[in-house]
């Protein structure tokens, strides 16, 4: 049977041992990986069509991430809101819970590059404390196992975390984070998806990049966990030679849809020491959604976020829709650029608010 223990002794960890299978001189990148580990798992290697392509990207080190560009180690502050340094809470109802460091293929783009793939393991006492806080805290109603890779822990353990969660009433519902049905989807067994079903009401948000990643063994992975009754999510992080562009975007957009997964949010590259060579500018990601929304399904359409600087939570994004030219009219723009206008109901006099109301959507509010 396939383990997590086998599939080490198949997953590319030097770039020595890259170089051999690449046929191609990787020195250079033996100092990159002293700072940031390498692993590839062989099934994600063997999607790589040629050197810097959007797989290579993902998962060959680059020495540009030794540049020093003065950016944090941790640019969300994860650190400074959690309250164990497994759990992260940021949120009123709802926390993070990191089961595992380690993930089947480490992108060299990661967010968490300070802590993914370093050698330590999440010991059973932290697991522990986690789930003691979680416990403790009534107004979690929402937890998002993460990490790392929680599909990375046996079925065995994972089970077990989930069993003690849901014996937590005020755990509504269960998350978990995972790239494997992308980078390793071998690892999705009817073992594993009989085992999930159990821990209902279950999501899962994997991490799909690029067209190149849905394949029929993704694709079967992805089938097996919906068959499970799953709703499935996509977190896509937008970068620069991967998928900065509204074709390669919407291509990957129906074809998770194809794979029953609903793209939940893009994300805009975070300012991650070590990231520097993946960002876009902001504005990309605002065309790239208004090349979406109205000319795909709604349901291939994500949340353009960024996580905001200093773990100040997810911002949703929109290209200007929606202006208020007078207090009661409020002027929308169609995916073409036809405009209409509509006429809200007269504001009650007694719940008057300041002329630049905040409607929540990027440029409404004040006048234009
Ligand atoms: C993203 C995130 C969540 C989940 O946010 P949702 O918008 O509910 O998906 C929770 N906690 C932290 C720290 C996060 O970064
Ligand atoms: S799978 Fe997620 S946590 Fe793991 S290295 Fe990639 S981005 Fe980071």
């Amino acid at each position: 049977m396939e383990t997590p223990e086998r599939a080490l002794n198949r997953w590319i960890d030097k770039p020595s041992h890259l170089a051999e299978i690449l046929g191609e001189d990787l020195s250079h990148l033996t100092p990159v990986t002293a700072r940031y580990p390498m692993r590839i798992s062989r099934y994600y290697l063997g999607l790589i069509r040629e050197a810097g392509d959007p797989i290579w990207r993902q998962a060959v080190p680059d020495p540009a991430e030794l540049e020093d560009t003065g950016d944090s180690e941790d640019p969300l502050a994860e650190e400074k809101q959690s309250p164990l340094p497994n759990v992260v809470h940021r949120y009123p109802d709802r926390a993070l819970f990191l089961v595992s460091h380690q993930c089947a293929m480490h992108c060299r783009f990661c967010t968490r590059k300070r802590k993914v793939g370093r050698t330590f393991f999440i010991g059973k006492d932290d697991i522990r404390k986690g789930l003691e806080y979680i416990a403790a805290h009534p107004e979690l109603r929402d937890i998002i196992l993460s990490g790392g890779d929680p599909l990375m822990l046996p079925d065995e353990t994972l089970e077990a975390i989930l069993k003690e969660l849901r014996a937590i009433p005020h755990v509504e519902i269960l998350r978990i984070g995972s790239r494997i049905p992308c980078t390793w989807p071998q690892r999705i067994t009817p073992r594993l998806t009989a085992m999930l079903k159990k821990y209902h009401p279950l999501y899962l948000n994997t991490h799909f990049n690029h067209p190149a990643e849905i394949t029929p063994e993704s694709t079967a992975a992805c089938g097996l966990l919906a068959d499970a009754g799953i709703p499935l999510g996509c977190q896509t992080v937008l970068l620069k030679g991967v998928n900065d562009s509204p074709e390669v975007m919407l291509e990957l957009m129906r074809g998770l849809l194809r794979m029953r997964v609903k793209p939940y949010y893009l994300y805009q590259a975070d300012l991650a020491q070590g990231t520097h060579h993946f960002r876009t500018r902001v504005e990309t990601g605002l065309e790239i959604m208004q090349a979406l929304r109205g000319y795909t399904s709604g349901l291939a359409v994500p949340a353009f976020v960024i996580d905001a600087p200093g773990g100040k939570g997810k911002i949703p994004l929109l290209p200007g829709y929606c202006k208020r030219p007078t207090r009661d009219l409020v002027r929308l723009r169609n995916y073409r650029g036809k405009i209409s206008y509509y006429r809200q109901v007269k504001k009650d006099a007694e719940m008057e608010f300041p002329e630049t109301v905040d409607t929540g959507v990027a440029s409404c509010g004040g006048k234009h």
